[in-house]
Parts: C-alpha cells; sequence; structure tokens
C-alpha cells in the first residue's frame, strides 16, 4: 500500500470534495429514496394541477392529525393546523416548543407548473373539427406541447354556485386530446421560422372532436355534439366555459428512467418535486423545537402574482395569527424566522453542456442543490442569501449527512429565473433556494434523480428538527 504524498494530503484538508452521491450512499440510503419515489410518482400522477396537489395534500395531512384553522384557538407546541388558501395554495402549520417571538421555520415550495389553459371563450368548429383555443401558463417551449396526449383538468365554477370538478384523459379507457403540428412534408415554410417561433401561441389548438351531432341541417355540429357531451357528463352550457380554470396537461404518467431506474420522468416535477418533499417532512415532523410551516403556494410560474401566489399577504396574514396566539407581532416574528424556498434548479445535461459554467452548475446525483442567487444579469431580481444563513444551512446538512451541492442557473448573462425566495425575504426573513436538479425544466416530461429527491426530502426533515438560526 502506498502512502499518500504531502500534496495529496494537503489536497484532502483544503480542497472542496465533490463526488457522486450514489457512489457514497449506503445500500440501506437508495432503498429508501427508491421506496420513497414510488410514493413521490404516486403523488406526481395524484397532483397534475394546484387544486389537485392541495387536495392531495390536505387529505395526506389530515391522517397526520392536521385540522382547518380555528381563529378562536390558541394553539399549543405540537398542534397542528393547516390555512387552505382558496383550494390553490395551502399552509401547513406545526407549533413549537420555542416561543414564535424567536423564529419560525418556514418552507415554501410551488404546485402550479406549466400548462396549456384555456381561454374564456374556447371552444370553436373549423373544417367540422372542434377545437379548444388555449393560452399557455408559465415559461414553455411551445414547439414541445404539440402531437403527445393531453388530459383536461379543472373546474367550472357554474352560476348556481356549484364547482363542478373535471378529469378526462389520465385513465386508459379514457379519451385524451391533442395539439396538432404540421407534417414534415408540407413544413418548409414552418422549419424556416426560428425554434422560439416554431409554434405560435395562436396555434395550441386543442382537438377536442370530429362527430357531428345527428341533424339534416344546421350549422357547428360538431360543436354541439361536444357541448351536448359536456352538458351529459358536467350539466355546464357554453358559458359555463366563461367562469372556469380548465388546464391542459400532458396525459402521461409518471415513470422510472434508465435501464438502472435511478430517475424519474414525469410532467410538474418543477416543483412538485420540491412540494412533495416538504410536504412529506410536515407530516413527519412532530414536536419540532421551533414552529414550522410549509407553504405549497400557487402562481409561481407567472411571477407569483396573485391572492393564491407568495408575492401576496398570504404568508404575512398567517403569521400575523400565529404572532396573536403568542401575544406578539409578526413583524417580530418574520424578522427572526429563516426559510428554504424550495424549488428546482437546472442540472448540468451532457447534451447543452454550453449553458452552464461547470464549476458552478448542478449534477444529477450530487444532492440537494443550493442556489444561493438566482435572478439575470448583475444579480438582478433575486433575493441573495447571507453567507451566515448559507453557512448554517451548510453545517445542518453537513451534521445530517446530507449529499448537497451548489448551482447557479447558468452561465452569467445567457438568461435567468426566480423562485418566491424574494417575496419571503423582502418580509424580513433569512431565505436560501434549495432543491432538486432537473433535465429538461418546463417540458411536458422532466426528469429528476431518485437520490436528489430523497436528499431534498431529507433537508426537509432535518430544517424542521435542527433549524439553522443564525442568531
Ligand atoms: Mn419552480
Ligand atoms: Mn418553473
Amino acid at each position: 500500500m502506498s502512502e499518500k504524498s504531502l500534496s495529496e494530503r494537503r489536497k484532502e484538508a483544503l480542497f472542496l470534495q465533490k463526488k457522486n452521491g450514489r457512489l457514497l450512499a449506503s445500500e440501506e440510503t437508495l432503498a429508501s429514496a427508491d421506496a420513497f419515489c414510488e410514493d413521490y410518482k404516486r403523488f406526481l400522477d395524484a397532483a397534475k394541477t394546484e387544486r389537485e396537489a392541495v387536495k392531495t395534500a390536505l387529505k395526506q395531512a389530515e391522517k397526520a392529525g392536521f385540522s382547518a384553522f380555528d381563529p378562536a384557538k390558541s394553539y399549543k407546541p405540537g398542534e397542528r393546523y393547516y390555512v387552505n388558501n382558496r383550494g390553490k395554495a395551502v399552509a401547513f402549520v406545526t407549533v413549537g416548543q420555542a416561543p414564535v417571538e424567536e423564529g419560525v421555520c418556514i418552507t415554501a415550495a410551488h404546485i402550479d407548473s406549466p400548462r396549456l389553459d384555456l381561454k374564456p371563450n374556447p371552444l370553436y368548429e373549423d373544417l367540422e373539427l372542434a377545437l379548444f383555443k388555449t393560452h399557455y401558463y408559465g415559461g414553455i417551449k411551445k414547439y414541445q406541447w404539440t402531437a403527445i396526449p393531453l388530459a383536461l383538468h379543472g373546474v367550472f365554477a357554474k352560476k348556481d354556485g356549484t364547482v363542478v370538478e373535471v378529469s378526462i384523459g389520465e385513465a386508459e379507457d379514457e379519451p385524451c386530446f391533442v395539439v396538432n403540428d404540421l407534417l414534415p412534408h408540407l413544413a418548409a415554410e414552418q422549419s424556416k421560422r426560428k425554434l422560439g417561433d416554431g409554434i405560435r401561441g395562436e396555434e395550441l389548438n386543442v382537438l377536442v372532436g370530429s362527430h357531428p351531432f345527428k341533424d339534416d341541417a344546421g350549422s357547428e355540429l360538431v360543436k354541439l355534439q361536444i357541448l351536448e357531451l359536456l352538458y351529459e357528463k358536467y350539466g355546464v352550457t357554453e358559458a359555463d366555459f366563461l367562469s372556469a380554470e380548465l388546464e391542459c396537461v400532458p396525459a402521461f404518467h409518471a415513470r422510472d428512467i434508465g435501464l438502472d431506474r435511478s430517475m424519474i420522468g414525469s410532467y410538474g416535477q418543477d416543483d412538485r418535486v420540491c412540494a412533495y418533499c416538504a410536504l412529506r417532512a410536515a407530516l413527519e415532523v412532530k414536536n419540532p423545537p421551533k414552529t414550522v410551516i410549509t407553504i405549497l403556494a400557487d402562481k409561481e410560474e407567472v411571477g407569483s402574482d396573485g391572492n393564491t401566489g407568495l408575492n401576496s399577504a398570504f404568508l404575512q396574514h398567517l403569521v400575523e395569527d400565529l404572532a396573536a396566539m403568542q401575544n406578539t407581532t409578526a413583524g417580530r416574528v418574520l424578522r427572526a424566522s429563516v426559510c428554504l424556498s424550495a424549488d428546482v434548479n437546472a442540472g448540468m445535461d451532457p447534451t447543452f453542456p454550453e449553458v452552464m459554467e461547470k464549476r458552478n452548475a448542478a449534477l444529477l446525483n450530487y444532492g440537494a442543490v443550493i442556489t444561493k442567487y438566482t435572478g439575470a444579469r448583475g444579480k438582478s431580481d433575486t433575493s441573495d442569501a447571507s453567507a451566515e444563513y448559507v453557512g448554517a444551512v451548510r453545517k445542518m446538512l453537513d451534521e445530517a449527512g446530507i449529499a448537497w451541492q451548489v448551482g447557479e442557473l447558468g452561465k452569467v448573462d445567457i438568461g435567468g429565473g426566480g423562485t418566491v425566495a424574494k417575496y419571503i425575504a423582502d418580509l424580513g426573513v433569512d431565505v436560501v433556494d434549495l432543491g432538486v436538479p432537473v433535465l429538461s425544466m418546463h417540458a411536458p416530461f422532466e426528469t429528476t434523480a431518485k437520490f436528489d429527491v430523497f436528499m431534498t426530502y431529507r433537508t426537509m426533515c432535518v430544517f424542521g428538527e435542527r433549524p439553522p438560526f443564525v442568531r
């Protein structure tokens, strides 16, 4: 056996060690990751929209002892409640041993994903085919949404006050829908368009029918037949589309990827991967030292605006209620609090390495990725986490034996993006982004690594159990 040279020993002591997490992990950890991801895949299939994610999360939370917030009640340490924000966002609270004035631990993930929303007047007939007009939601590469099976999810809110839920296209025996694309034979002109323009917004029309209503005369008989079917199934008329939220999402299910089954492919992993990890941790962390707040937010993909997004007063009001119970103010609580903005980052793709700066890019299987700042250009539009807070998070992760890495969202000046972090930082909270690296982010079928998913879940648990307070 050869002795290590001096430089080797000094390198070991001084260099930052980076290693593939699957190489270092025990068989037991990898088996736990696989088992966790079986549950995660079921969640992905059950929660294809923000509304379905809230519903699924509430069902699990009620089983774990959470009940709806009662403003008349003063909650004691260990007690748990939830605040359901219009069925599209939700917060789970487990009251901690310490007074909230000493700070709370907030984990925030988002449960909305890019998709095709139906327009208010979606249904039309052309060339004896019935179609839906759509308006895309979030940042998509439009050409990716053609010629794949789509399902329709959402609600009609009728004038009588009833809300009818819609979900068509998930089960194998149900029909699905499709945005058709031009055949290559006739696409010579289309092929000259720039990629971003390959399919245009007004070309994202969803095919929904071709069978005409049986009558000798009359026009728009295919459209009529579709309305007949919708009336039969849901009791709705064309006017009910005006007060509906209907979303076309990819109809395929979450699957293992790779001969080694080490990865997961699915729609909506940004950011339901972090949302699921955060939810599981919220259910499992009981009697935490500090109060734990887990938020599953809506509207992140469109800038967090609106009353179900985190650029609203939702979190502030939630903390005001908590503060009132303990005779303090939300300001005092928030200033002392810490947050993980749990969102995905881009993993480095061997096919497209040129957009990443490899020394500061996240790799699959290297664990949860900390993103100190997001934004664009000269760090605009982001909250840059403080060295002190990142230091505390780093200590927490290392002490818990969690594999983690850092990642920037691409090379300087090549693009950028944002998360909910800055809206929570605005409230005076210490915030850093942490989540799972993803390939093909925002595509109809995104890829993550099971090991990274599991490390992110473990992070969320430890965050509640041994929170990283700077002060
Ligand atoms: Mn995201
Ligand atoms: Mn996103």
